[in-house]
């Protein structure tokens, strides 16, 4: 642990504790106490960890006030009663400005809800406020914000991960019991791994979009960081299910995931990847996984080495899609319906330049450049159908995986959080970052990632979880082993 570490980790932070503290001293004091705890910390007179953009002050106390009515009429205020959470910046809250950490989008306020929102406050949450991220979720790191980078809070020097990483570091700092992300290629898992706390990557369309600003649209979802997989199950039991307003939301029961974690995983057939322990994954990551490995063993699982034998072209099939994607839905903003527009343009066509010019940070004109250059006439069979025919065959690998295992572990991240700065000027190191998130986003199954141990340095380790489409239950009970484990 480092030193900073003791000082800002908070080891109550869970959601029972939180229901219990609302119970007895009231939601209301919660928050402030919540709130007391980001004034103090979260800015640079603190620690300057930054994760938050903007706090929903006025909307969470009368939150707070509400859930408090229920509780003194001894009336069910939900599973989260009173329990401060808040959300990654990508996801409109009515009254709250929606940034997606671009520039692009300043001062936009939405006049909706996300479902998600309107979930978490319904089940009785207190969303505290706007959690920063990389600018349109894009990047590893959290040093793609227009609005500074997120500080992990394990050591201060390093990055929490990205794109999520307000939502990773508030969660570890202690700043919320709860959070949620949005995870496109490994969003939720990387900075869960890199922060020390758990992120669920949910299937595609187990969790709502509706209201999520859209990075790649067949691979985005919305999902939770917690610090525990007890919590995380909780925390997908509020969030999952249909919603009439997303038709890419599955019609189909949730489980009762909660229940599931009582159930034991001896028997459980445990698939570990040999493609996922090789060159360039750090020492100390494969030793710690590998000791996860053996643990599930003792616990009765039986251990069947497999084979993922697309996973090599996960990372660029991935980048081309995405960008390709990218490209598409950024194209609404133009200066005309959201945000800022640039006052001196003469003509219609200039205005939308020189709107985006100022308002889109390097990065993601970078994926609006490749993103359209791989959708022009002539490069779309060569780069875009290729990248799909691609993600055929990484999915396909999956498939015959589950066919013989229950699911699936490995390391979450080839190496520990990196230091501020080290890879910002190559693109290429950082999206190799996401060499062990990717496939499974492509592939739309589940995955998790949970803390599974710390380098010398006190740096967290995260081992990876993945499970097939919609079986998050098995997904959580292996997770509920690994957190056992204690490492
Ligand atoms: N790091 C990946 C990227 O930059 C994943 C981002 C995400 O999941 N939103 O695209």
């Amino acid at each position: 642990m480092s030193a900073t570490g003791e000082t800002t980790i908070s080891t109550a932070n869970s959601i029972a504790s939180a229901r219990e503290a609302a119970r007895q001293h009231t939601a209301t004091m919660l928050a402030e106490r919540y709130y007391g705890r980001i004034a103090e910390l979260d800015g640079e007179h603190g620690l300057g960890i930054n994760s938050f953009l903007a706090l929903s002050r006025e909307r969470a106390l009368a939150q707070a006030e509400r859930v408090d009515g229920l509780l003194a009429r001894g009336e069910d205020a939900g599973p989260l009663a009173g329990v401060p959470v808040a959300v990654k910046d990508v996801l409109a809250m009515r009254g709250a400005a929606a940034t997606a950490g671009s520039k692009i989008l300043a001062g936009w306020q939405p006049s909706y809800d996300a479902t998600v929102v309107s979930r978490l406050e319904a089940a009785g949450a207190v969303i505290l406020g706007k959690l920063n991220c990389d600018e349109f979720a894009m990047g590893s790191s959290n040093e793609n914000s227009a609005y500074g980078v997120v500080r992990n809070p394990r050591a201060l020097d390093r990055v929490p991960g990205g794109s999520s990483g307000g939502s990773a570091a508030a969660v570890a700092a202690g700043f919320a019991a709860a959070t949620l992300g949005s995870d496109t290629g490994g969003s939720i898992r990387q900075p869960a791994a890199f922060c020390g706390v758990v992120g669920v990557l949910p299937t595609y369309g187990r969790v709502s979009r509706y209201g999520l600003i859209a990075f790649a649209s067949s691979l985005d979802r919305v999902g939770p960081f917690t610090t525990s997989v007890n919590d995380a199950a909780t925390m997908l039991g509020v969030l999952a299910g249909k919603d009439s307003r997303d038709a890419t939301s599955a019609d189909r029961p949730v489980d009762d995931y909660l229940g599931a974690l009582a159930e034991p995983v001896a028997g459980l057939k445990i698939g570990v990847p040999e493609e996922y322990f090789g060159e360039g994954l750090d020492e100390e990551i494969k030793a710690a996984v590998e000791r996860t490995i053996e643990g599930l063993q003792q616990q009765g699982c039986e251990i069947v080495r497999i084979s993922l034998p697309h996973t090599r072209y996960a990372i660029p099939a991935y980048y081309v899609v995405a960008t390709a994607e990218a490209s598409s839905n950024l194209s609404r903003f133009d200066g005309v319906r959201f945000g800022p527009r640039a006052a001196e343009a003469k003509t219609l066509a200039q205005m939308f330049k020189l709107t985006r010019e100022a308002g889109f940070g390097p990065e993601v004109k970078r994926r609006i450049l490749l993103g359209t250059y791989v959708l022009s006439a002539g490069y779309y069979d060569a780069y875009y159908k290729k990248a799909q025919q691609v993600r055929s065959l990484v999915a396909r690998d999956f498939l015959d995986a589950f066919a013989k295992v229950d699911a699936i572990v490995g390391p979450m991240t080839p190496t520990p959080a990196f230091k501020l700065g080290e890879k910002v000027d190559d693109p290429v190191a950082m999206y190799l970052a996401d060499v062990y998130s990717v496939a499974a986003s492509l592939a739309g199954i589940c995955g998790m990632s949970v803390p599974c141990g710390t380098t010398r340095d006190g740096l967290p380790i995260g081992v990876q979880i993945m499970a097939k489409h919609f079986d998050e239950s098995t997904m959580l009970r292996v997770g509920l082993a690994v957190e056992d484990l204690g490492n």
